[in-house]
């Protein structure tokens, strides 16, 4: 064995870095956690590799303070997709070692299942199930849990404590593999058997290569029966290999118990989530079940791209073009597109679903990178329902809803269904305005008005979070004519109310499900299937089957159309299909109705008339004439400061930067210019855009002129930060 002087550590500070440090013998494995001093605090780190080289004075260089793990924590498969990742986004690899570990574990707790968290659900094995009476001879305590677990099926740490067990029991019993931490969004397991394909399903599940690296863009309606694809794709896995693992990525607000307990019921407990409810104690314990490999199916939102798996066999996303898969602060990777780089490397097949796919993976699609499957019909009796535009007029609607729209509302509640009014805005009202002079009350932080909001009664600034009492008078002219201008989910809650005394009004949005539990109570009430009218915002779009709801109406979705933003028209596109799927799901036939000031903008008319998969095509085009994503590539480097000129100048001189390494003038360097909201949070906020037509140029061009900007001072005074295939443009 040779030995080397020093180790590389990543450490979690934002440094795109290594750190020396003194080698101890023998070199602990890459992936393996120690703890180091560094500037005086003790971090966490992960060993990275061994090496003679250092530029520093070797005297000063530190020895670790301990080696945490006797096995590395994290394999060398994933250490490497890891490095990829920070690689490509350019964030530094402590950075990116840190959002893939759970917090338990970033801050040095064993990789073994914790018992510390009274919530925690544990449930036998399929040993612990199958164990012979008197196996566990004099281990009194233990055998009591097994009992315990045997009857109830599985209980919470809580109970087990109070029923006198011990903690050492537990441990012990979790070594023997005869009990696991379960996650506790558990839903029964009731073996429900697949259903029977229908020829586009088969058709679909027979392209997908059980075996090796291929992506298959699985397009298909809302409703056509994604999801039954994706189980028979596990289930075809399973019984290829019964270790094998499937991971599943699904967007933030699409992780629902309803969406679990699907996979529950087909696969039962070897079904483990990774979700915002679990705690810390929790997640390490999902985490230990996943590297385990004890843990067949993932399901988890953006971060847990990065689960470790023993036996990886299968990743799906669904909803892949939801926003969530992409980090918008610290580390901004899209897992996503990670989900690509990580089957590649495990030569595994990745299925990306969607009813609305993203012009990205569209493109991939048509250039033949990923193979495109279609399910077109409804896997239901009902067809998906056309969606009839309701021309409105600001001057004609009652409080943002048309007459039109009201008489619908009342036909389809009156024949004892249920209807959907989505309107993606919350508060009362977008804006107060003085009848006066016209002044509109804004944010003193943000280039934002102030919202609105009834209850509790105030203004509400939406992008930094500011609150203050409603004003009596105006701040301008002193008038006390202080008029709510425009509709938001509780205004229109409020007049529906009044429209309709004797229906109830559900609304749900962010502000009507703050506290735990009260998303689940609202969705129940809608389960009970009298008749009603929920109000909503995105919240509504997914993850949600609300089978008595045959009416939908969507309401000023007309923004898009005419966004800062290129990527307005594709979003306004998939949220109108999305909420538009909601209808008629079950038995009952549905009805669509948009209602917009611009029915007749020609995308709209394509997008009603055509579908999604034309519209986006036209979208395609339009990109490829202005030579925009998909067909070139975008970074930005953003910054922002207190003071408006110091951002504007640290831009400035990195563009000088970046014009320096300039070759070919392959990449288009566009700006300072401000973003789409200059001030913000009291900060003023700037940008740089840098565009190319290959990918490759364009990446090692950004990590080039990073390194130039991290050498200079003003890069430790000015916040700034690279975004890699940037999904706002603010
Ligand atoms: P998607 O994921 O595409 O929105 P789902 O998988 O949720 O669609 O399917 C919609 C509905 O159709 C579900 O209620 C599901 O149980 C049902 N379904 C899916 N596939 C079939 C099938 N082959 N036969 C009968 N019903 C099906
Ligand atoms: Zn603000």
């Amino acid at each position: 064995m040779t030995t080397v002087p020093f180790v590389l550590v990543a450490l979690p500070v934002p440094l795109r870095t290594l750190f020396h440090y003194l080698a101890p013998v023998p070199l602990p494995a890459p992936g393996t956690r120690v703890s180091v001093t560094f500037g005086g605090r003790q971090l966490v780190g992960i060993v990275i590799a061994g090496t003679d080289q250092c530029d520093f004075d070797t005297n000063k260089i530190k020895p670790l303070d301990n080696v945490i793990d006797s096995q590395p924590l994290i394999s060398g498969q994933l250490l490497k997709f890891i490095r990829w990742a920070a690689n490509y986004y350019h964030a530094p690899l402590g950075e990116a070692l840190q959002a893939a570990l759970p917090a338990a574990l970033r801050q040095g707790d064993a990789a073994q299942y914790k018992a510390d968290t009274g919530t925690q659900l544990w449930e036998l094995t399929e040993e612990g199930r199958g164990l012979p009476a008197g196996a566990l001879g004099r281990a009194r305590q233990q055998a009591s849990i097994i009992k315990q677990l045997q009857q109830h099926g599985a209980c919470r740490w809580a109970e087990l404590k109070n029923a006198g067990c011990s903690r050492e029991a537990l441990r012990a019993l979790s070594e023997k593999k005869l009990i696991r931490p379960t996650s506790n969004l558990a839903a029964p397991f009731n073996a429900q058997s697949p259903l029977n394909l229908n020829p586009e399903q088969q058709a679909a599940l027979g392209a997908i290569a059980p075996h090796g690296f291929g992506v298959y863009l699985l397009d298909g309606t809302t409703g056509s029966g994604k999801t039954e694809v994706y189980l028979q794709a596990i289930a075809q896995a399973l019984a290829a290999n019964p270790q094998a693992q499937a991971l599943v990525l699904v967007p933030e607000i699409g992780l629902t118990p309803q969406t679990l307990a699907r996979f529950r019921h087909r696969f039962g407990p070897s079904v483990c989530a990774v979700h915002s409810g679990l705690n810390d104690t929790e997640r390490l314990n999902s985490w230990v079940r996943a590297a385990e490999g004890d843990a067949r199916i993932i399901i988890g939102t953006r971060s847990a791209i990065f689960t470790p798996m023993a036996n990886p066999a299968l990743i799906i996303i669904d909803e892949e073009h939801d926003g969530s898969f992409k980090q918008q602060d610290g580390f901004r990777y899209s897992a996503r597109d990670l989900a690509a780089v990580r089957a590649r490397m495990l030569n595994i097949p990745l299925i990306l679903g969607s009813a609305t796919p993203s012009l990205e993976v569209l493109q991939n699609a048509h250039d033949g990178r990923y193979r495109h499957l279609r399910l077109t019909q409804r896997a239901t009796a009902n067809q998906a329902t056309p969606i009839e535009v309701i021309n409105s007029q600001p001057a004609a609607e009652q409080h943002g809803i048309t007459s039109e729209a009201l008489t619908a509302l009342a036909q389809h509640t009156g024949a004892g269904n249920q209807a959907l009014v989505f309107l993606n805005r919350r508060g009362f009202a977008p804006v107060l305005q003085c009848r006066d002079c016209g002044h509109q009350l804004s944010c003193p932080h943000c280039d934002a008005r102030l919202t609105l909001h009834r209850s509790p009664y105030h203004l509400h600034c939406h992008h930094c979070d500011y609150q203050r009492p409603p004003a009596k008078h105006c701040e301008s002219c002193q008038g006390h004519r202080l008029e709510p201008l425009g509709a938001g989910t509780e205004r229109s809650e409020e007049y529906l109310n009044q429209v309709f005394p004797d229906t109830p009004v559900i609304r749900i949005d962010r502000d009507s499900t703050r506290n735990k539990g009260a998303l689940d109570a609202l969705i129940n009430k809608v389960h009970e299937g009298e008749p009603c009218i929920l109000v909503g915002t995105q919240m509504l779009a997914k993850g949600h089957h609300f089978p008595k709801v045959t009416l939908v109406i969507i309401l000023d979705v007309d923004s898009g159309l005419f966004s800062a933003d290129f990527r307005g028209p594709e979003r306004m596109g998939q949220l109108i299909t999305q909420v538009a799927g909601r209808a008629g799901r079950a038995d009952q036939p549905g009805q669509v109705l948009l209602q917009s000031q611009h029915g007749d903008h020609p995308l709209l008319q394509l997008l009603l008339n055509q579908g999604y998969g034309q519209f986006a095509q036209a979208l395609l085009d339009e990109r490829a004439l202005t030579l925009m994503p998909p067909s070139a590539f975008l970074v930005l480097l953003r910054a922002d400061a207190p003071n408006p000129a110091a951002a504007m100048q640290f831009l400035q001189q990195a563009r000088l930067l970046a014009e320096s390494i300039q070759t070919d003038q392959q990449v288009q360097i566009l700006g300072p210019m401000p973003a789409l909201m200059e001030k913000r949070g009291q900060r003023f906020r700037y940008l740089l855009q840098f565009k190319a037509l290959n990918r490759r140029t364009l990446n090692a061009y950004a990590g080039k002129l990073i390194t130039l900007i991290d050498a200079q001072k003003t890069a430790r005074t000015i916040r700034w930060s690279i975004d890699i295939d940037p999904q706002e443009m603010g």
